[in-house]
């Protein structure tokens, strides 16, 4: 049941322990790079003084834009001859950054993706299809060697070439994947032309969704479609990639990894912890990472600590799914709205397809939001009262969550753009302030 039964089923006071342990020796390593040389000398850091894990709060705060400023080589805490890979970040919001790994930091991190994988029932006879981007993007070979490591038949097919993504699962009987979630949706229109019905002709039983935000309702369809259990899996390329939060059998929360991240949810405007609970920015250190630690990222990522303990006996504590980023969130006509509402009601309507696209334009000098929806072939053969009475409807249900009224296009299957990795949900057509919008 568990991959590393002691680590994971450590009592609460050890589990501190060993935090206030990794914590002191972070900070140690990190003064040896020249970003965190000069700030801890600045404001007299010192290892020693770490006693508990609530001095972390003492310390300052790394954002992205840090990462940007020093890159490439001022987080390197190691000699470069001590590295053996780099990622770069897939750069979704600008500028990249780098994030270098030493041979062991490279292990530590395929062994909590076993250990990821382990907990949701993935065996060595498992045939495991990695459907996620290779390179620089850390779901490919994150997964990948995490994978070997459990000793599972590895499939490294990358992102992409659905037929043939169709015919390997067939042709190897896989029964795990790695996917990220808009790609799922993709292969069940894919799976659909080719006549393929996952529950008579395919094997697969356990699907890994991650990498970018989506709904609960969405992952109920990808499981009904599939006919399979999926779980959410959390990462990010500064705090390695996959294996940072997971969820185990119980679906309850991804169990995050905190003998590896001490985890803090902060206020992004207060920078104040946040109760347990309570939504705010979640804030990682790394507390093994040797070639490049980090300590404090701000992710930008909203989400809570979940309280109570989870059945599966599991100390580590419980982030909830990813409420999105706090530069996804959108105001309009004043109102705060996440992509992720929109995904949840759509989602939840039956006739609705597998792509949705958020449209913010200006009409009349006012912002305001459209929302064009992919329907299914057979609803869109519908005659016109039949179309004009969903669109009513799913206007209306959009209302009831956003308390605005965005206008809702039907639009045919397969029409909408298709982004090749993150779906891109959000279109802003809105002219910069100030300029009128011809210019
Ligand atoms: P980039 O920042 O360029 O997108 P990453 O590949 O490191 O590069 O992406 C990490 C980000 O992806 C996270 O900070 C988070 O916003 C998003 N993400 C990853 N996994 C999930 C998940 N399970 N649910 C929601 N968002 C996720
Ligand atoms: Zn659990």
């Amino acid at each position: 049941m568990y991959w590393n039964q002691e680590v994971e089923t450590l009592s609460p006071e050890a589990l501190e322990a060993l935090q206030v342990e990794r914590l002191r020796w972070t900070v140690a390593q990190a003064s040896r790079s020249p970003f965190y040389g000069k700030r801890f000398a600045e404001r007299a850091i010192k290892a020693e003084s770490i006693e508990g894990v609530e001095d972390i709060r003492r310390l300052p705060f790394t954002a992205k834009e840090d990462l940007r400023a020093q890159f490439p080589y001022g987080l390197l805490s190691v000699d470069r001859r001590e590295v053996v890979r780099l990622h770069v970040s897939s750069g979704t919001t600008g500028q990249s950054t780098v994030i270098f790994h030493s041979r062991r930091d490279i292990d530590g991190w395929a062994d909590l993706v076993s250990r990821c994988m382990y907990m949701t029932g993935v065996r060595a006879d498992d045939v495991f299809q990695n459907l996620s981007g290779y390179g620089l993007f850390t779901g490919g070979l994150g997964f990948h060697y995490g994978s070997e490591r459990l000793g599972a038949l590895t499939i490294p097919s990358g992102a992409g070439n659905s037929k043939r993504q169709v015919y390997f699962m067939q042709q190897f009987g896989t029964t795990v994947i790695h996917l990220i979630p808009s790609y799922a949706l993709r292969l069940v229109q894919v799976m659909g032309e080719l006549g393929v019905d996952p529950r008579r002709d395919l094997k697969l039983r356990i699907a890994f969704l991650g990498a970018e935000p989506y709904s609960e309702e969405m992952r109920q369809r990808v499981e009904q479609f599939f006919a399979l259990d999926a779980y959410n899996s959390y990462g990010l390329s500064e705090m390695n990639g996959p294996g940072v939060a997971f969820e185990c059998l119980r679906k309850n929360g991804m169990h995050i990894w905190e003998d590896a991240f001490l985890v803090e949810v902060i206020d992004p405007q207060t920078l104040q912890p946040c109760r347990p609970g309570e939504d705010g920015e979640l804030v990682l250190t790394t507390l093994t990472r040797e070639a490049m630690p980090i300590i404090r990222y701000r992710t930008r990522d909203l989400t809570r600590l979940l309280s109570g303990s989870c059945a599966c006996g599991r100390v580590h504590r419980r982030i909830d799914r990813i409420k999105g980023r706090s530069d996804d969130m959108l105001i309009i006509k004043g109102v705060n709205i996440f992509p992720m509402q929109v995904e949840r009601v759509l989602m939840d309507i039956p006739e609705v397809g597998t792509n949705y696209r958020i449209v913010l334009e200006q009409v009349d000098g006012l912002d305001s939001m459209k929302v064009q929806v992919e329907v299914h072939s057979e609803t869109f053969k519908e005659d016109m009262r039949y179309l004009r009475r969903l669109q009513e409807k799913i206007t209306h249900d959009l209302r009831n969550e956003l308390f605005i009224t965005p206008r809702v296009e039907l639009v045919q299957p397969n029409s909408l753009p298709q982004s090749e990795g993150k779906a891109v949900r959000v279109v802003d057509n809105r002219p910069r302030h100030g300029w009128p919008a011809s210019a």
